[in-house]
């Protein structure tokens, strides 16, 4: 008799989106006049620079010809594409092409990633967290028993971003090893991003316990600051201890679209009961099973993000969410709310008001303010107390809703 993968009744449903979606409905239905501004969303509103999709166009023509036509692809990328990602994204890091795993998301990469290593191994997460890295860690048997009383799974081990230590848990404060370790940054929910000195000490940390960093730095088009690493691999050893994971979703309005890309260096070996694997070829083995390549379509229009117009759209999406970020960061700050992020990120982490909890402060911003956000305990028990609005919007919207709160 078939049975199910008990792995998948440990996960926690996850009622954070469908409850604001709810909320939100039936508020408007209630209050059919009501303009509400939806500041809670992590999908980008800016439409895909031009250049984009006239390579696209130019790509989809090739598939009408037979003499330009293409089938199935290399499963980890063009090398058109993987080639422009080294010159550009790791100048003088000495990553090579056949370390670039190109993909169809940063979600997919870590989330499929945790099926290389050893189920008894033990996983850090923040707390709060980007979903994905709990959700596939728990999908594939490592969280152990979940426990109603404190919101967490026994075998994980949670490392919590607060004010306390400025939303960068550090090594020194973990009580226990971990085995893989995930940092974003620059962070969603938290919107902070690491600085050298402290990623240096979890690269040390990883090297000194033989431990891997899964680094996602999705966002890293947002840094603006000095000092922020804008790669793992700027730190020194990190290439034999890290995995990076980058996305095309946030900068350049992939999200419907698809299309990321990881780096799994050469130099990270690791041990089994038999020899030291390198991962990097476990990981091509995985993709050249599992995955079937994003498409030539696709890749073509990535690629196009290096042109210099390209370039120079992304440049200035980012620049209008930023503009956004300081929009919110400024509003906040004029009512006295302390608010973290928004600087090298398009998240802004909010301290609601009052010792609010989360879901208190949601109401409030829909009902009086007609504003919905997204209640940081709904990225862990840590992020009690805390809101997430992010610069994904409308300016005006943006805009309209600070001044909303002024009054
Ligand atoms: N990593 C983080 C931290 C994210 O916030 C997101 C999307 O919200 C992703 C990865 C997913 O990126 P992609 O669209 O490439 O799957």
């Amino acid at each position: 008799m078939i049975r199910i993968n008990e792995n998948f009744l440990k996960l926690q449903d996850s009622y954070l989106f469908s409850t604001i979606n709810k909320k939100v409905s039936e508020y408007q239905e209630k209050n059919p006049k009501a303009d509400i501004i939806r500041l809670g969303i992590g999908d980008v509103t800016r439409p895909i620079p031009a250049v984009v999709i006239e390579a696209i166009e130019r790509a989809a023509d090739e598939m009408k010809d037979s003499a330009t036509f293409r089938g199935y692809g290399p499963e980890q990328g063009y090398d058109f594409l993987k080639e422009k990602i080294v010159q550009n994204d790791y100048k003088d890091l000495g990553i090579n092409t056949n370390e670039v795993f190109i993909s169809d998301g940063a979600k997919c990469d870590t989330g499929n990633i945790v099926e290389l290593f050893d189920t008894d191994a033990k996983v850090a997460i923040t707390d709060p967290v980007y979903p994905v890295y709990l959700d596939s860690n728990v999908m594939y048997g490592r969280a152990g028993k979940f426990n109603e009383d404190n919101g967490q799974y026994e075998k994980i081990i949670y490392m919590n971003a607060t004010e306390k230590n400025n939303f960068t848990p550090l090594p020194e404060e973990l009580e226990k090893v971990p085995d893989l370790i995930y940092i974003c940054s620059p962070n969603n929910p938290t919107g902070v991003a690491m600085n050298a000195e402290n990623l240096k000490k979890w690269v040390d940390f990883a090297k000194q316990h033989k431990s891997i960093i899964l680094f996602d730095a999705a966002y890293e088009a947002f840094i603006e600051e000095d000092g922020i690493p804008h790669s793992i691999y700027e730190i020194e050893g990190a290439k034999k201890v890290a995995i990076e994971f980058k996305s095309y979703s946030k900068t350049a309005g992939f999200t419907g679209l698809r299309c990321a890309y990881c780096v799994v260096p050469n130099e990270i070996e690791i041990e089994s009961s038999k020899w030291k694997v390198s991962l990097n070829k476990l990981w091509n083995r995985r993709q050249t099973t599992k995955f079937n390549g994003v498409s030539y379509i696709i890749q073509r229009g990535a690629e196009a993000t290096y042109t210099e117009e390209g370039k120079k759209a992304i440049r200035d999406n980012i620049f209008y969410y930023k503009e956004n970020a300081k929009i919110i960061k400024h509003g906040l700050e004029k009512i006295e709310i302390k608010a973290y992020g928004g600087i090298n990120s398009p998240y802004i982490w909010l301290k609601t008001p009052n010792n609010m909890k989360s879901w208190e402060y949601f109401d409030l911003l829909l009902e009086k303010y007609n504003i919905v956000g997204t209640p940081g305990v709904g990225f862990g028990p840590s992020g009690e107390g805390y809101f997430r609005l992010t610069a994904f919007g409308d300016r005006e919207k943006t805009f309209e809703a600070m001044e909303r709160l002024r009054l």
